[in-house]
Formats: structure tokens, C-alpha cells, sequence
């Protein structure tokens, strides 16, 4: 892929979209509005920048209030949620593409697409439920839990499938807004998880896809060579949280794969992250890279963060 190729597909998380406060929606809005500053940086320095984003606790708020209204209003199956949170987190990201572009004196064109991500029916992902959604709950719920399972930790947890996302059904609608240059939003919340019978007709179904995960499949399908994950932490590190805690700067594929055999990556943290970036380059991507949302500039330079290559 051409060094002069100057487009980036950058995934966001919890914390790029949450801000620093407790969660709620000026919360939310306040994040949003703090990440898409950072972004038009990279579009007034001459970057396209092509949008994923999380949605682990606002498909967890949806889900809790479906549980809280149990018996007073119909189920909202999981698949009308991850499509809600796209709608939601995409709009707030709209209006901080568009705010922070006019201080910058710049147009975004922002583009939310509303977007489905194809997984197999019979994914393992369905038989084990891996991804914790919403907040930590006091006491065990006493709720119909046909679409979660509870978990105990430091909480009740709910936890949801997390199959494999397969490819981006509605590529060509992205593919052409990025042609146009947009700012894309695609694949939200990992996409809307979506299946085929062998001749039914296509519909959603109870599951929120890795954003991780479909960020890389979404960059490749596009052909972007440069893949940025921004998260809370500076970048990866091995013994994490230990005395000997080391932080990875530039490393090979074959050395993330080891450490990823070792145990160093938490399924429900790093272990996604980490998976992500080592199959968009094995899948032939250019360069990926983990690193702190304020670093974003510099990680997209290879200046900071944790820099994947291919050897
Ligand atoms: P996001 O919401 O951005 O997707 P996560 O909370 O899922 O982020 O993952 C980031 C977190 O992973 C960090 O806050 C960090 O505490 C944790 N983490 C676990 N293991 C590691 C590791 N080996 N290196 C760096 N961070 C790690
Ligand atoms: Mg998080």
C-alpha cells in the first residue's frame, strides 16, 4: 500500500466516547465533543479519517431499561439496541465533527451509516456469552434473561454473545462515502449482527459484535493501510499491572502473537485489541497501532503508543 495513502480508520472506546465523568449523556456529549477535536486535527493536517466506535455501556443502559420495563412495555430485541446506539453516538458525533470543524476552520463532512456486520448463525460465540454489557448490578436481577446470561463478579454482570464479525453487508454504501470524502461512522457497536438463513431473508440477531474486531475487517474491506485503535491506557503492555510492568513501542506481529499465547491480554480489555491489530496485519493491512486518545497525532505519526508491524 502506498506511503502517501492518507487515510486511517481510527476505533474508539469506552472512554473516547464517555469522557471522564460517570457516564450519563452530557458525559457522553462532553467526550464526544473532547475526541472529535482530535480527529479534525488529523483532517485540517490532510488525513481522511474513516470512524468506529463502542457501545458496550449505551447498548447496556438500553438493555437495563428494557429489563427495568419488563411486563409494562414489549422486549426490545438486542439488535433494535446496537442499531439505537449507532444512531445515538453517531448523531453526537456529528454535531462534535461539526462544531469542531467550524473552530478549525475546516468541513468534516461527517456520515453516519447505519451498518450491519454478517456473522454465522451457528458462531460458538452464541453457546458461550463473552461480552459484558451496562453496569455492575447489587443484587442478582430477577429478570427473563433469554437474551444475556448473568455473571457474578464485583457485580451482577449481564453478558451477551460476541460472534465473529464475517464481513460489512453495507460496504458499498461505505465504500462510497469514503470515495466521496466523508468522515465516515460505520460498523458502530461492531455493527448489527446479522445472519441469513440458507434461503430466509436477512434479520439481526441477539449479539454485539467486537468493535475491535470489526474495525479491522472494516479497514481492510476498505483497503486503508493504517489502523488506530484509541483507548485509555498509553498503549500495550506485558505483566501489566505488575513491578515489572513493560510497555510495548514498536513491535512485530510474531512478538504480540507470543505474548498473546502467554496470557499477558485480558479477554475483556486488551485481549480484543491486541487480536484486532495482529489480524488486520496478517490479513495484509500496513501499520497498527494502540495508544491513549490525547496521544492520537503522535500515535498516527508511530511517535507514541504501542506500534504494530508486519515483521
Ligand atoms: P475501551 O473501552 O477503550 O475499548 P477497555 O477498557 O476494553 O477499553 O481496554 C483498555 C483497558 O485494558 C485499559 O484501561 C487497561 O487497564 C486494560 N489492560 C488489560 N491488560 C492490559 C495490557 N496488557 N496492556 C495495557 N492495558 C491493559
Ligand atoms: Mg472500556
Amino acid at each position: 500500500m502506498e506511503s502517501d495513502d492518507r487515510r486511517v480508520l481510527v476505533a474508539l472506546g469506552g472512554n473516547a466516547l464517555e469522557g471522564r465523568g460517570q457516564g450519563g449523556i452530557e458525559d457522553q456529549v462532553a467526550g464526544v465533543a473532547r475526541t472529535m477535536v482530535r480527529v479534525v486535527e488529523l483532517i485540517a493536517d490532510g488525513w481522511q479519517v474513516v470512524l468506529v466506535h463502542g457501545n458496550g455501556p449505551q447498548v447496556g443502559d438500553l438493555v437495563h431499561r428494557d429489563a427495568m420495563n419488563a411486563g409494562r412495555a414489549p422486549a426490545y430485541p438486542l439488535d433494535w439496541a446496537v442499531a439505537e446506539t449507532q444512531a445515538t453516538i453517531g448523531h453526537s458525533i456529528l454535531n462534535a465533527l461539526a462544531s469542531a470543524g467550524a473552530d478549525q476552520g475546516v468541513d468534516p463532512a461527517g456520515a453516519v451509516v447505519v451498518s450491519r456486520v454478517l456473522v454465522d448463525a451457528d458462531d460458538p460465540g452464541f453457546d458461550q456469552p463473552t461480552k459484558p454489557i451496562g453496569p455492575y448490578l447489587d443484587e442478582e436481577p430477577d429478570e427473563p434473561a433469554a437474551r444475556w446470561t448473568l455473571i457474578e463478579g464485583k457485580g451482577w454482570r449481564r453478558v451477551v454473545a460476541s460472534p465473529q464479525p464475517r464481513a460489512s453487508l453495507d460496504l458499498p454504501a461505505i465504500r462510497a462515502l469514503v470515495a466521496g470524502g466523508a468522515t465516515v461512522v460505520a460498523n458502530g457497536g461492531g455493527g448489527i449482527p446479522t445472519v441469513r438463513g440458507p434461503e430466509g431473508p436477512w434479520h439481526g440477531v441477539a449479539a454485539v459484535v467486537d468493535k475491535d474486531l470489526a474495525g479491522a475487517m472494516l479497514a481492510g474491506e476498505l483497503g486503508i493501510a493504517t489502523y488506530v485503535i484509541l483507548t485509555d491506557v498509553a498503549g500495550v503492555a506485558v505483566d501489566h499491572g505488575t513491578d515489572d510492568e513493560r510497555w510495548l513501542g514498536d513491535v512485530s506481529v510474531a512478538d504480540l502473537r507470543r505474548h498473546q499465547a502467554d496470557g499477558q491480554f485480558p479477554a475483556g480489555s486488551m485481549g480484543p485489541k491486541v487480536e484486532a491489530v495482529c489480524r488486520f496485519i496478517e490479513r495484509g493491512g500496513g501499520r497498527a497501532a494502540i495508544g491513549a486518545l490525547d496521544d492520537l497525532a503522535a500515535v498516527l505519526a508511530g511517535d507514541a503508543g504501542t506500534q504494530v508491524r508486519p515483521d
